[in-house]
């Protein structure tokens, strides 16, 4: 979740870019070798086990979430190079007929990509024409939308022996044909139903298993990883990330051991967080699964757990074995987490010389802000060097591998500004290495946010679960409140791509982004790193240098990760582009792509000599209409303003100033004025996903939240005719 503040006043807009010339020179690299592999019966071939470990002997394919087990996403590609990229154009593009993020890694494997879109649905693209091969729509109901943390996002499918696996918004685990879509056997993995559990994370395949977790920590969930039988759907082992109720008997041994560390607290009732809603890594040298397992709920340990106590298995690297999901080690990040620092970020595996030595590592940057690198084989703690400004932790102590927090940014008497923020200084948008250099690029951010111990519990010492609504266990009814009063301290908001060495702690190179939020990375063999932008831009910087070689206004703002391939001798980049996410709850008032234009996903693919040619999209008129009367108290707008924050804000914005995503309710016109307790308490809107709020919201706060949104629109509507008058005299 995210909190409700503006940001991005500071920092110029830098578009210039060096498009350096040279001769095009095409080079070998082909998919030769995967011809030899592939299972003609099936179009997408038959992909297992040893096909994804040696993903190295295909090049010209990208088989699984990182490429291949490894997870290093480092395309080995050179066609596409420095001397080459100039020439880079788009080759085509595919509207995808969503407005919301795209965020899935395609998978490309013999002439087809495999990607997933909006509710979950995934698509089967000829990977050289761009004609769409067959769809499957899981029909994840809209309404469902009010119930996951971040938009109908979802990051992919696992192609697997012949089939495509695909989790839902709405929780369950679909196996459909790779060949035509068609469904093979679907499970419902939610434990209860009556909490908010989503999936927007890929499944992972090995071993003739899916494997999945979940998310919905901020609404009061439980987590857990399931492993199903690829064929079957059969459920072979559950582990969970945190302890249940005390009163019942233990899933398995790990949660005796977890229940330890977790004190005083009805934990339980609320949910206690945990889950695995992104990273989930097979490593067959140690036939072993990492599961990244987020945030704590509600965020604050004071709450959850009053006695103290590390509260495992939050925030931690779990290594299990992949046949019977028993635990062989972990490593906790942020013990006792206090600020929604997930560890559910992408794991990288690699082998690193490390003090001499040559070990088998696990690489990860998690939201706390630390680069860690850890022995696979027993979760030993090599090296946590920051990667990010860091205000929670001074450092992370090499003895106890603990971190060393700063008592001066405990948030427990007063509020507080943190960096990172629950955006982390790295987020779930992939990173790339280079094993051969030793060298990590990532997508970074310095994003402050304030924390603010829960009034009501402040003040009364309890705490109860809203099963309606987010659970943080901090001050939301008056974030925007404390926002404006805590402005001018604010740290800056901005966005990195970073040029990062986990071994020394040392960065080669960063390149600043104006915008906090922006797309996964790519790096490859041809000394390119590519990203996409929240301005729009898809940019190809020199690995060794960061010195912008290429950009390109693609027009739409972009989160997920480029990929790389070939077919018949022509190399092609790959992006799906369309932001939203976290991106919804800021209010940001930086240009985006999103907020400029709209935001209509696309595919896109580029390749050397691509003449296809974008249309610019219209400019958005964001002219503030004139607002109904303002009829509200001081008291009834406060009570607006806090209602708006706890309900409204985490999709419509901050200060109700929308990312350009989801509506923007200072847009609203007369009819929806007049019908706007129709929407919110009735429901007359669920089927294009504004479900009712009658749960949640009385009639009568949803006029204070109508005079609310009103009083915003004249401010907003007030300072921008005073800033077209002055510029035009
Ligand atoms: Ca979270």
């Amino acid at each position: 979740m995210m909190n409700l503040i503006t940001m991005g006043r500071r920092g110029a807009l830098i578009l210039a870019t060096a498009l350096l010339g040279a001769a095009c020179s095409p080079a070998s690299d082909t998919n030769e070798s995967s011809t030899t592999q592939t299972n003609q019966a099936l179009p997408a071939g038959n992909i297992d086990d040893a096909r994804i470990n040696n993903a190295a002997s295909e090049p010209g394919n990208w088989l699984a979430h990182g490429l291949d087990y490894r997870e290093q996403r480092f395309s080995p590609l050179t066609q596409i190079n420095r001397d080459t990229v100039a020439k880079l154009g788009l080759a085509y593009e595919l509207d995808v007929g969503s407005n919301d993020a795209l965020e899935a890694t395609p998978i490309v494997v013999d002439n087809t990509l495999f990607f997933t879109s909006t509710y979950s649905i995934v698509h089967a693209v000829d990977a050289v024409s761009g004609e769409e091969l067959w769809r499957y729509d899981p029909q994840v109901p809209k309404e469902f939308l009010r119930k996951a943390c971040c938009g109908p996002i979802n990051r992919g499918v696992s192609v697997y022996q012949g089939n495509v696996y695909v989790a839902t918004l709405d929780g369950r685990l679909v196996a459909v044909k790779a060949s035509n879509g068609e469904k093979v056997w679907e499970v419902d993995t939610v434990i209860d139903r009556d909490r908010f559990y989503s999936i927007t994370g890929a499944p992972k395949t090995a071993k003739g298993k899916v494997f999945i977790g979940n998310g919905g920590a901020e609404f009061g969930v439980r987590g857990y990883v399931t492993a199903y039988d690829a064929a079957t759907g059969e459920q072979i082992w559950r582990f969970y990330t945190v302890p249940g109720d005390p009163s019942l008997p233990f899933e398995h041994p790990e949660m005796e051991l977890a229940a330890t560390t977790w004190k005083g607290g009805a934990w339980w009732e609320v949910g206690g967080g945990g889950t695995v809603w992104n990273s989930i890594v097979y490593d067959p040298e140690f036939d072993q699964v990492y599961l990244g397992v987020g945030n704590g709920a509600p965020w604050t340990r004071v709450i959850r757990s009053p006695g103290g106590g590390d509260n495992l298995f939050l925030s931690s690297i779990v290594a299990v074995d992949a046949d019977t999901g028993s635990m062989n080690w972990y490593y906790q990040t942020t013990p006792g987490d206090n600020w929604d620092y997930t560890a559910v970020q992408d794991m990288t595996l690699a082998d690193m010389t490390v003090d001499g030595e040559e070990r088998k590592v696990l690489l990860q940057a998690p939201k706390n802000g630390f680069f860690y690198v850890l022995d696979r084989e027993d979760g030993e703690l090599l090296r946590a060097h920051p990667y990010v400004k860091t205000t929670w932790a001074t450092h992370v102590d090499m003895e106890t591998g603990r971190p060393v927090e700063n008592p001066e940014t405990d948030y427990t008497e007063e509020a507080k500004w943190v960096l990172p923020g629950p955006l982390g200084g790295h987020d779930w948008q992939a990173m790339s290495f280079d094993e051969s250099k030793g060298i990590m690029y990532l997508p970074a951010q310095d994003f402050p946010f304030i924390y603010s111990l829960n009034k009501e519990f402040k003040e009364t010492g309890y705490f109860k679960r809203n099963p309606g609504t987010t659970n943080l266990g901090l001050d939301m009814e008056n974030s925007s409140i404390l926002a404006a009063e805590m402005e001018d301290s604010a740290p800056v908001a901005k966005g990195y791509l970073k040029a990062f060495d986990p071994i020394s702690g040392e960065e080669l190179w960063s390149v600043d982004h104006v915008h906090y939020w922006n797309s996964g990375v790519l790096a490859s063999a041809g000394g390119l790193v590519f990203q996409g932008d929240g301005l729009g831009y898809l940019s190809a910087y020199d690995a060794d240098t960061g010195e912008k070689l290429w950009t390109y206004n693609t027009y739409i703002s972009m989160l997920a990760p480029p990929v790389s391939y070939a077919i018949d001798g022509t190399q092609y980049v790959a992006i799906l582009a369309g932001t939203g996410g976290v991106e919804n709850f800021v209010g940001t008032t930086n240009e985006t792509a999103a907020l400029k234009y709209g935001n209509f996903g696309k595919l896109l693919v580029f390749k050397l000599g691509g003449d296809a040619v974008l249309k610019e999209p219209r400019i958005r008129d964001r002219t503030i209409p004139e607002q109904p009367l303002l009829t509200a108290s001081a008291d009834q707008l406060l009570r607006g303003e806090q209602q708006y924050n706890v309900v409204c804000g985490g999709c419509h914005g901050g200060n109700v100033r929308a990312a350009g995503i989801i509506p923007d309710l200072r847009m609203m016109g007369d009819g929806k004025h007049a019908i706007f307790k129709e929407i919110v308490i009735d429901g007359v809107l669920s089927a294009g996903g504004m479900a009712s709020f009658a749960d949640v919201v009385t009639p009568e706060d949803a006029e204070n939240i109508r005079q609310y949104i009103i009083s915003r629109a004249n401010i907003d509507r007030e300072a921008a005719q005073q800033v077209s008058s002055s510029a035009g005299g």
